[in-house]
């Protein structure tokens, strides 16, 4: 299927062939309990082998170009799963430091009594990497585009900086989706998703997923099966109904999030718009050259009263979350920043009058007479 267009992979890749008594569709299996006879492995949703999560797997695997794939129940629980597959006592591993929150906190606050060292990064240079390996490191992950100012990391270089020095590389692509980018390409080892954002895409399933080779699987599973975060089989199956339309939905995304951009980059009572798929973003020719779609995240800084011109929107909704069908805004000082201290988020490029917006599928011209409305007013 791998030379398929990402539509018809959507759709046909990872379909079962056989017990699908003919329907277009899989079967929900909400079997715990399998027969053990006349099989070669034992069958249990604890061993991520079920039907339906078998199903879901391939069609991940097949559109990140990945050798195998897993869904988790959260994203949080495939990327500690995989931290913990990949790292024992005694290792250290560097991260990226502008981080999706609860993936910077799991670090901070858990690894160390495992005995894991870890740094973080502050930069986005790949040579600041290579600089913080250890003779003890063994893994390096990172996060692009990044919440919430949409900062790009050199995939390719850092790949490369870990391949040459034995590192496994991971990346968090939320945020492009496997339509916009496709991470193995370029020579990172796992992908994770939190398929609660655009995978799953209508605000209505927690999931995760992470694709990889078959080998580094392997070692994945063996702890995933120990920590326990699998995916339900009905909910394999809404993620799986949700992904044939997730090529759709991106493309979508990605007009309007670019239609948006523009819109408020011209506008006067706006400071600044950060989306890759602007000209004026400092690393809008790397993006261009390392994904397929700019994506339908972007954040700007408002003028005057925030809290004000958010009330004043009537369609895009105040929430948390992103990813979804429906325009979602966010100010990160209220939300996902709020625990950390005005200087530090300062320093992060952070400011209070940020707002993080999540562009959906709406009709471009009823967005846009949305937010100049609100700006207006
Ligand atoms: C939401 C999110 C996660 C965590 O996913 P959950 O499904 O909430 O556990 C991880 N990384 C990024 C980039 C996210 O946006």
């Amino acid at each position: 299927m791998n030379q398929k267009g990402k539509s018809t992979q959507c759709i046909h890749s990872g379909n079962p062939e056989k017990d699908s008594y003919t329907g277009l569709v899989t079967p929900v299996y909400p079997a715990t309990a399998f027969t053990y006879l006349e099989v070669e492995d034992y069958v249990y949703p604890r061993y991520f082998n079920t039907p339906n999560q078998r199903v879901v797997s391939q069609k991940l695997a097949a559109l990140e170009k990945g050798e195998e794939g897993m869904v988790f129940s959260s994203g949080m629980a495939a990327v500690v799963t995989v931290l913990f597959a990949f790292l024992k006592k005694g290792d250290h591993a560097i991260f990226q430091n502008d981080l999706y929150g609860g993936t910077h906190s799991a670090v901070a606050h858990e690894l160390e009594r495992f005995g894991i060292g870890f740094d973080f990064v502050d930069s986005l240079d790949p040579l600041e990497f290579e600089k913080a390996i250890k003779p003890n490191t063994r893994l390096v992950f990172i996060e692009t585009p990044s919440n919430p100012l949409l900062r790009i990391m050199d995939i390719q270089a850092i790949a490369k900086v870990a391949a040459s020095h034995g590192l496994v590389s991971v990346i968090d692509s939320s945020f492009a989706s496997p339509v916009n980018q496709n991470p193995i390409d370029l020579g990172i080892d796992v992908v994770i998703h939190s398929g609660t954002k655009y995978l799953g895409g209508h605000s209505d399933l927690s999931c995760g997923a992470v694709i990889t080779t078959e080998k580094l699987m392997e070692k994945l599973r063996t702890t995933a099966i120990h920590f326990g975060g699998n995916l339900d089989a009905r909910a394999c199956a809404l993620l799986e109904r949700s992904l044939k339309t997730l090529a759709l939905r991106v493309e979508r995304q990605n007009e309007n999030a670019q239609a948006v951009a523009e819109f408020l980059e011209s506008h006067t009572r706006i400071d600044a718009v950060h989306y890759p798929g602007l000209a004026s973003h400092p690393q809008h020719a790397l993006a261009k050259s390392q994904m397929h779609g700019f994506g339908g995240m972007l954040s700007f800084e408002v003028q005057g009263d925030v809290e004000a011109f958010v009330k004043g929107l009537k369609l895009v909704a105040p929430a948390m979350s992103l990813g979804g069908v429906e325009s979602t805004v966010t100010s990160p000082v209220q939300t996902s920043h709020a625990r950390i201290s005005a200087e530090e988020r300062a320093r992060m490029g952070i400011r209070d009058n940020l707002l993080r917006l999540s562009v959906g599928v709406e009709d471009v011209e009823d967005l846009l007479e949305d937010l100049g409305q609100a700006l207006e007013s």
